[in-house]
């Protein structure tokens, strides 16, 4: 999350970047909705303008989906945690109780009216209400690519660390000078 706090009288100051465009966005006391923000599930925070528009019956299918998913996350790290004699049985009665949202949930279908409002309802709930399926997101559907993606994906694809990229440039370039010399020339 990229939140800079300032410590000015109870104001407090908030920063956005925006992964798409790279725009940043900040503000008094602004949440990132006040700041024309989305997040997606995955956490990629982008402007608004930039949410990939779908089909309400697409919406549904997404948020169904991640929602199904959310709860089988939450329940595999509740089993994978040790808990004391006591914690025991509030993790039995929480894991009964993720799984039965779980069944009701996917008993939900496109145009079952009120129960589609239950959906939006634990959507919200388990999700920020801001946070846009991964189908809205375009990092998550690669439609772009932020460059710390991109980053990642590069050294993993040619199996180099990040100091093997900077000893490949200092070795090539010497300076930064020549380095930017050679990424604005056409070669
Ligand atoms: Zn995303």
């Amino acid at each position: 999350m990229k939140i800079r706090n300032g410590f000015v009288s109870n104001s407090s100051s908030s920063s956005f970047i925006c992964e798409v465009s790279g725009v940043s966005e900040s503000g008094w006391d602004a949440s990132r909705r006040d700041l024309g923000f989305v997040v997606c599930v995955n956490g990629h925070t982008f402007l608004e303008k930039y949410t990939i528009d779908i089909s309400d019956r697409e919406l549904f299918e997404a948020k169904k989906a991640a929602l199904l998913k959310k709860f089988l996350i939450n329940e595999k790290a509740l089993e994978d945690k040790s808990y004391t004699e006591e914690m025991h049985k509030w993790r039995e009665n929480y894991i009964a109780h993720i799984r039965e949202k779980y069944s009701i949930v996917e008993q939900i279908h496109y145009g079952d009216g009120d129960f589609e409002d239950t959906l939006d309802e634990y959507y919200n709930d388990v999700f920020d209400e801001l946070e846009v399926p991964e189908n809205q997101c375009p990092l998550c559907m690669f439609t772009e690519v932020n460059p710390e993606t991109f980053f990642k994906f590069y050294l993993k694809e040619n199996n180099l660390t990040k100091s093997d990229v900077a000893l490949m440039l200092k070795e090539r370039f010497k300076t930064w000078e020549n380095f930017r010399n050679y990424m604005a020339s056409n070669e």
